[in-house]
């Protein structure tokens, strides 16, 4: 062929091509889910796109998948009608693993299997999966909206390169031919097939199609003749279903496709909103951090669909920054098709939408944490970081937040998180009017902090916050259900009807009596110090650091100096 090119993969793409067909292995069927996936969004961005322009259906508006078996060859084939690809989007897109992170993923990989298959997933590396089964891959395709002649050809065996042409493809859309490895032909059997289909891809609005069977005399009659096809997916989105009509395992399939994750999620919540503002929300929560939580182009979550069209990835206008966890789809009745992201940053409908989600993830955390609190300490472990968000960028919801706040305490040993402010409350002693909390930088320095000294000898209990996000957490929490949050390390320890009549006696006495050896001290330490004063809060150490009640807390300063400020 004259036109035929050889080109290089991308370097990171044989690694992660290695990577990916060594940790799927085992769970090798996923291959049919990401290539039927891949099809379904060609779908979705050809339905979009023609809002704008119609032509793109070039006269067939019948949006559809196909899987072919052709067991002479011992090949499957995920053919679509969808968007297509050009030549330089299959340069873009398959030949490089379009991803910009694809380096810190890399990076990333612990050498773990299991956690790195479930990285793969969220690398959208899906494409790749092909070569799990197939030993050589061929992909033609054609943009919807350029001429026949403007085909491409791609083909690769998966080890380091491939080839590229240009070549006439009539039908816009894509195929994906695999080439079946020699001990993997149980996949050219239908019904195999039918199977992965039902398990992975009933929840895909559009139809999925497979030739009909013929069995005994009628297959020899129709020998020759052209496949008939039938529909093999239920093909309504799942969403749209009545509630009652989805089980269980339906609602966890549909989580994996829309979240790329291998596991099933923690927990779901599934509404349909009637009135003035209509719209289906379904909205899951993982039950393991994605990689790039803490990224800040970190891709959120809710997809964005109007009346069954697709419109958006990612629209993060429609759950606020601190439940970024949350994946799911939203599909509204009532928006225009052609909503832009621009629009959405000033919607009423869309406001309205973020308003509602935020309380039925907050309430299905409630329930959570209420009836099946081991789920909560996984949920807790894995986001509780990015829910410590929530007060300073939600006052609306602060308090609510706060009571799903969990605390690692003076009251149980060790660093897990598992007391809320409720519990704290509960056990506060006589004449206490106060939640007591210390910062530090490691659960290890909060829990041995001198500052605790008097609170043990009088068992009070003491949060111990030594995440990140705590100072920040702090600075906008500043009262739970009436009772104030104070640090044990500022200013002038009140401890208010707890603090007895003697200690108060005995601090006054030390002031006048131990005068000389305070002011020496305070002569030494010079301008380090503010101050120099006798205190109650000790029992066993001779000193302690105390900053002012108005003054950033050491261990702010010492966050902030860490990140350079
Ligand atoms: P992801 O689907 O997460 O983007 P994939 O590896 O599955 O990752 O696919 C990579 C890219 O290749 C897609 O984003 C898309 O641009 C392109 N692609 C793959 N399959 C198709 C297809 N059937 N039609 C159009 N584009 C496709
Ligand atoms: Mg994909």
């Amino acid at each position: 062929e004259a036109h035929k090119e050889t080109l290089e993969f991308k370097a990171e793409v044989s690694q992660v091509l290695d990577l990916v067909i060594r940790s799927l292995y085992s769970n090798k069927e996923i291959f049919l889910r990401e290539l039927v996936s891949n099809a379904s969004d060609a779908a979705e961005k050809l339905r979009f796109e023609a809002l704008s322009d119609d032509g793109l259906y070039e006269g067939d508006s019948d949006l559809r998948i196909r899987i072919l078996v052709d067991r002479d060859a011992g090949t499957i084939t995920v053919s679509d009608n969808g968007i297509g690809l050009s030549r330089n989007e299959v340069i873009e897109t398959i030949g490089s693993i379009a991803s910009s992170g694809t380096r810190r993923f890399i990076e990333s990989l612990s050498g773990d299997q299991a956690k790195d298959s479930a990285l793969i997933g969220q690398f959208g590396v899906g494409f790749y999966s092909a070569f799990i089964v197939a030993d050589k891959v061929t992909l033609v395709s054609r943009r919807a909206g350029l001429g026949a002649e403007h085909g491409v050809r791609w083909e690769s065996d998966g080890r380091g390169s491939y080839t590229l042409e240009t070549v006439e493809k009539a039908g816009r859309g894509t195929d994906v031919i695999l080439h079946l490895k020699e001990d993997e032909k149980e996949f050219l059997e239908p019904w195999r097939l039918r199977s992965i289909i039902s398990k992975f891809s009933d929840h895909i609005a559009i139809p999925i199609e497979m030739a009909k069977e013929y069995y005994g005399e009628e297959a020899e009659k129709r020998k020759g003749a052209p496949p008939e096809f039938e529909q093999v997916n239920r093909g309504t989105a799942l969403w749209m279903r009545n509630k009652s009509e989805i089980t269980e395992e339906e609602y966890h399939a549909f989580y994996k496709h829309i979240a790329h994750d291998f596991q099933p999620p923690l927990a779901y919540v599934h509404n349909r909103v009637e009135g003035t503002n209509e719209y289906t929300a379904l909205l899951y929560i993982p039950s393991k951090a994605p990689w790039d939580l803490w990224d800040r182009d970190q891709r959120h979550g809710v997809k964005l669909y109007v009346r069954r069209v697709f419109i958006m990835d990612e629209a993060d206008k429609l759950m606020p920054h601190y439940l970024r966890f949350v994946k799911g789809i939203v599909d509204a009745d009532d928006l225009p098709l052609n909503v832009s992201r621009e629009i959405l940053q000033h919607n009423r409908k869309i406001d309205t939408i973020r308003q509602a989600n935020t309380k039925r993830i907050l309430g299905l955390l409630e329930t959570l944490a209420k009836d099946e609190p081991e789920k909560y300490a996984t949920f807790w472990d894995e986001f509780g970081k990015v829910l410590k968000e929530g007060p300073a960028e939600d006052f609306a919801n602060k308090e609510r937040i706060a009571g799903l706040l969990r605390f690692s305490t003076t009251h149980s040993e060790g660093s897990a998180q598992r007391e809320s402010l409720d519990a704290y409350l509960e056990r506060m002693k006589e004449g206490q009017d106060k939640i007591y909390y210390i910062t530090a930088d490691s659960p290890a320095a909060a829990r041995h902090s001198p500052h605790l000294e008097v609170f043990r000898k009088k068992g009070i209990e003491v949060l111990l916050l030594s995440d990140r996000v705590d100072e920040w957490l702090v600075s906008h929490l500043y009262e739970y259900k009436g009772k104030q949050l104070q640090s044990v390390a500022k200013g002038d320890l009140d401890l208010g009807e707890l603090a007895d009549k003697e200690e108060k006696a005995v601090q006054e006495r030390a002031a006048t009596e131990h005068r000389p050896l305070l002011e020496r001290l305070k002569t030494a330490l010079g301008e380090r110090v503010k101050e120099v004063r006798p205190s109650t809060r000790l029992v066993e150490s001779p000193a302690c650091l105390v900053v002012g009640a108005d003054d950033m807390s050491t261990n702010l300063a010492r966050v902030l100096k860490a990140v350079g400020q």
